[in-house]
């Protein structure tokens, strides 16, 4: 087995052993490989082994790869910070935005979004633990932000995204996520048809889906440790 596999395979062992730990059913949880750093062969050995999902965080990066591996039927999610200018190649390329975090993204993807494409799924952003650092909106304007998704045709809300404050311990993390989750459920209470929660890195995987995750964003267990940008 090459590397790629073996990570994978292992990887998914993890998955399927916190869903069952969860109580939760098998294949509850999806894997997104982010795949950021990595060269588009990793990706064609990923794919190789059956992932389909793959995760980019620059945008000019993920352009050179979705065009490299164009051949392929891949589903590309966009997880990294959005400046305005870079929307448009967005809303043009990917399946998926999990980093929404305010209205004027909203708006402009929504805008730009090609109508022959099916509408652009969104997960908004939210800074879960309130970091000064770190981008997502803040749980008071979550409810503002998702009405404004609601109101564009070609976007999709589908959910909530988040990268906690790093921790060590799984309590510690879990409680995170499960503030989180519970801010899913109060846009559910909303009328939103949300499904999905976005959660979980290598490094916490376990906690989140223990907490209701639905999709984890996972790069290095499965590519090796990454370059640094
Ligand atoms: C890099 C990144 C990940 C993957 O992190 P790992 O710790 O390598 O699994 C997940 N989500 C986002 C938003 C990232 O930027």
């Amino acid at each position: 087995m090459t590397d790629i596999s073996s990570r994978l395979t292992h990887v998914q062992e993890r998955i399927r052993r916190a869903e069952q730990e969860a109580g939760r059913p098998a294949e509850s949880v999806r894997l997104l490989a982010v795949s950021k750093t990595q060269p588009a062969s990793a990706i064609r050995s990923a794919y190789a082994n059956g992932q389909r999902a793959f995760g980019e965080n620059y945008l000019q990066e993920a352009l050179e790869k979705i065009e490299q591996l164009s051949d392929l039927n891949l589903e590309w999610h966009f997880i990294g910070p959005i400046q305005s200018n870079k929307t448009k190649a967005i809303a043009q390329h990917f399946d998926w935005v999990h980093s929404v975090d305010r209205e004027r993204i909203v708006s402009r993807l929504g805008e730009q979004r090609p109508a022959e494409l099916p509408p652009l799924n969104i997960c908004l952003q939210v800074n879960i633990d309130a970091e000064a650092s770190k981008a997502g909106v803040a749980p008071s304007q979550l409810p503002a932000l998702a009405a404004a998704v609601a109101k564009q045709t070609n976007l999709k809300l589908r959910g909530l995204m988040a990268i906690p404050a790093p921790k060590s311990d799984f309590n510690a993390q879990r409680e995170s996520f499960r503030r989180l989750a519970q801010l899913a459920e109060s846009l559910k209470d909303e009328g939103h048809l949300v499904d999905t929660l976005s959660m979980g890195m290598s490094d916490d995987l376990e906690a989140a889906i223990d907490a209701g995750s639905t999709l984890v964003r996972i790069g290095s267990a499965l590519f090796g440790p990454r370059q640094q940008k």
